[in-house]
């Protein structure tokens, strides 16, 4: 793999530690070039604005809040990671719902990823997997497969089960990588909340790419019918309703 221009593309603030936290130490302390988009601020999290305002009703400028405080999360994990600050670009395209906007035909999040992966030109370009299970990243997969023809691709999973029979590379972090990539996760206070065991099990010593997603990402056909190619090939639905 060549991590001499690595660009990792992450759908909310946590995915870049969690899938990538390891891989980006590796690239920086080989001398190369990093640069990470974060899409979303993940400002679409209820349950934790809930628990923490004490109140029912989430509003506008709640989310706001936390999507600001979440952005600032990644920024400080970034920097526990060795990543220079100027190396990051966050979209604040909304949370949880880039698949309702692609099915729209709204294709801005498509257009903005490929503007940065034509002026970055990675070496090797890092993104959501097809296999994961939350929309938000099998819609940046399918986005950024789209724009980055030809390029080098690995894939990551976060949610579900991952595709062991596409395995690309598997990276084992050393001590230090491993703590570092433990405190990046840590910053991400928000997410400890309501889920911190859960949370940290990410922390793992291990990081594991998959190969590109050409063969099963449908780019041409509709979006449908992609949606469901890709939860046919995570295994989690039947054929039902998906002809
Ligand atoms: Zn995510």
């Amino acid at each position: 793999m060549d991590l001499n221009r690595t660009l990792v593309i992450a759908p909310h603030p946590d995915d870049e530690s969690i899938a990538a936290g390891g891989l980006l130490q590796r690239a920086i302390a080989a001398g190369g070039e990093v640069r990470v988009i974060v899409v979303t601020d993940g400002d679409n999290n209820p349950w934790p604005i809930r628990y923490l305002k004490k109140k029912a009703r989430v509003t506008d400028a709640d989310r706001a809040e936390w999507g600001a405080l979440r952005r600032e999360e990644s920024r400080r994990a970034l920097a526990a990671l060795g990543v220079p600050t100027t190396a990051s670009d966050f979209l604040g395209y909304p949370d949880r719902l880039l698949t309702t906007m692609a099915r729209r035909g709204d294709l801005r999040v498509r257009d903005a990823i490929g503007a940065l992966i034509e002026s970055f030109a990675p070496s090797l370009l890092v993104i959501p997997s097809a296999f994961d299970l939350h929309p938000d990243h099998r819609a940046i997969g399918w986005f950024a497969h789209d724009v980055a023809k030809g390029r080098d691709i690995v894939t990551y999973v976060i949610h579900g089960h991952p595709p062991h029979e596409r395995l690309a590379f598997r990276l084992d972090l050393n001590a230090e990588e491993a703590a570092r990539k433990r405190a990046a996760i840590e910053c991400h206070q928000s997410q400890l909340v309501l889920s911190q065991t859960r949370f940290l099990s990410y922390a793992r010593p291990v990081e594991e790419f998959f190969q590109p997603e050409f063969d099963i990402a449908r780019l041409n056909s509709r979006i449908h019918d992609w949606g469901c190619a890709m939860k046919h090939a995570a295994r989690v639905v039947t054929r039902r309703g998906c002809t």
